[in-house]
């Protein structure tokens, strides 16, 4: 049972055919939770020895629009994590997808770009017609604002990490199983994120 996942194995590996049942399992999952239907949904198994399982979105037909979620699933979680650790990712990955995270980093970001270069090239006019001092000042403004936007947009994307744990158990994943698959992906993430991430799941679920 896998309609509407496509598995695309970009590696030389072959890949257990029974990873297109857990995806759309969970598929099925979020979208009778949100009501939303995804439709077709591509999984990339990537040629990559590096354990790591994300969801971005992309253009499956090489234009600008319309864009997809996608999952890619490097070839050394696959080697490095068993079929539950997994489940416990995927899980959270169809938090991120469901939740529209992939689309808001995709409009964040350059927001954040456009912020700094437009009040950047204003520093520069000011520095070159008006005083140099008021332009000075104005850099320390931008780099200063810079900072906190970094650091709030950064805050966001890890309170993103922890709502994402809190469905992937709230739809079923294990507790305790949940917290050794983040403990197994310390060597290859954030460490300091993961423990917090543990520490919140901990929390919530005493
Ligand atoms: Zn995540």
């Amino acid at each position: 049972m896998c309609d509407n996942v496509v598995i695309h194995n970009e590696t030389e590996m072959g890949v257990d055919p029974k990873l297109c049942g857990i995806v759309y399992e969970f598929k099925q999952t979020f979208e009778q939770k949100y009501d939303k239907r995804l439709g077709e949904f591509h999984v990339y198994i990537k040629d990559n020895g590096f354990p790591y399982v994300d969801s971005v979105l992309i253009s499956i037909n090489g234009l600008l629009k319309p864009k997809f979620n996608i999952l890619n699933i490097s070839k050394g979680y696959l080697i490095e994590f068993d079929a539950e650790e997994l489940k416990d990712t995927i899980a959270h990955e169809f938090s991120h997808i469901f939740n529209g995270d992939n689309e808001y980093k995709e409009k964040k970001a350059p927001i954040l770009f456009i912020y700094t270069g437009l009040f950047g090239i204003v520093c520069c006019l000011i520095g070159i017609f008006k005083s140099y001092i008021f332009a000075a000042i104005l850099v320390i403004l931008l780099v200063f604002s810079d900072i906190v936007m970094y650091k709030i947009y950064k805050r966001e994307l890890q309170e993103m990490e922890i709502r994402c744990d809190e469905e992937a158990i709230s739809i079923g994943r294990d507790v305790k199983h949940y917290l050794t698959t983040l403990e197994k992906l310390k060597p290859y993430g954030n460490p300091i994120l993961l423990i917090e991430r543990q520490d919140r799941i901990r929390q919530i679920n005493k």
